[in-house]
């Protein structure tokens, strides 16, 4: 390997690391794919993972039907800026599920959700064939209420390296996908793949109608392989009360003990909602035009591009929960 290469790839590694979703990407995704999805590459999916393989025996042990629909909730507008925590005092706690490269991942947490009654967030790549191949499942889900679908990007791609052109395009794909599978555009909520963004960044999703990126305080650390006891580690340490927690639909670390995340969920009393639970998605500001200068020095990646650095929300919560760590500082390895 040259030098140039090693330290290329060991950059990418380190970023990876810090960052909230390792390997999301295959190396030979292409960069913007044209045609309809059913036409693309496929992500390579788990041996045996397809559709029919719906991985029951994550989820034998979790009760059902032990999560209601939240009531009584007071939703808020969408703010300016970024989003990473849930609005207001209570114990609400949203889970949101990324990527999606291993299918049976996605299918268990369809399945999880199904049996139990869980609320999720999906953030999705259009990209990974998973959303493709279990959208009859997910679907009904998205269309009574219990999930929400969102934007990730159509192929994850870290947003501060791509001109504003391309920006656009892997929103707008993305957005066309989930409208054509799911019905909806995903709109307001989009989450920066390895929420990696800057107020270039920012400043264009704004004008494509996301006024906020969408963070997390929290993480199950599952982007990459994890053992199964570390993921319920992270969940014991970071389901706590107005959190968003990041985890991803990718290794199958999380595939038995989906039951005992839910037992937290259960054992802490906080009931999980979406984030179109929480804001008021009917008072959204109208999209303004489209910025038209070329990009700017601002544009350029820097260490503000990490969540780190950009993940305060501009309507700071309460100060009873104000983040005494920047919300999306990874807790562990592997975000
Ligand atoms: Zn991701």
């Amino acid at each position: 390997m040259q030098r140039r290469d090693f330290l290329a790839v060991l950059a990418a590694g380190v970023a990876a690391a810090l960052t909230g979703c390792e390997n999301a990407t295959p190396a030979s995704a292409p960069l913007m794919p044209g045609g309809s999805p059913s036409r693309l590459p496929k992500y390579p999916l788990k041996r045996g993972a397809s559709p029919s393989s719906i991985a029951t025996h994550a989820i034998n042990r979790a009760p059902a039907g032990v999560f209601q629909a939240p009531t009584g909730l007071v939703q808020v507008p969408v703010p300016e800026g970024s989003i990473t925590m849930l609005p207001g005092h209570g114990n609400y706690v949203a889970l949101t599920v990324d990527d999606g490269t291993d299918a049976e991942v996605l299918a268990a947490y369809i399945a999880l959700a199904k049996r139990t009654g869980l609320r999720l967030t999906f953030f999705a790549n259009g990209y990974m064939s998973s959303w493709t191949d279990h959208a009859r499942a997910l679907r009904p889900l998205v269309d009574s209420g219990q999930a929400v679908i969102c934007n990730h990007t159509w192929s994850h791609r870290d947003l501060t390296a791509l001109s504003d052109h391309e920006i656009v395009r892997e929103v707008q794909h993305n957005e066309q996908f989930l409208t054509n599978t799911y019905g909806t555009n995903g709109r307001p909520f989009l989450r920066p793949p390895y929420g990696s963004h800057n107020r270039h960044v920012d400043r264009i999703l704004q004008a494509l109608g996301y006024p906020a990126v969408t963070m997390w305080w929290g993480s199950l650390a599952d982007s990459t392989p994890e053992r199964p006891a570390q993921v319920v580690a992270n969940a014991e340490k970071w389901f706590l009360p107005q959190r968003i927690v990041i985890g991803h639909a990718n290794h199958p670390g999380v595939l038995s003990v989906m039951d005992q995340i839910v037992d937290i969920i259960q054992q802490k009393s906080l009931q999980p909602v979406h984030l179109a639970d929480v804001y008021d998605l009917s008072q959204l500001p109208p999209i303004p035009p489209m910025p038209t200068q070329s990009p700017s020095p601002s544009a350029t990646p820097s260490p503000t591009a990490t969540p780190t650095a950009t993940g305060t929300p501009s309507k700071a919560p309460s100060p009873s929960h104000k983040p005494s760590r920047s919300p999306s500082a990874p807790p562990t390895k592997g975000h």
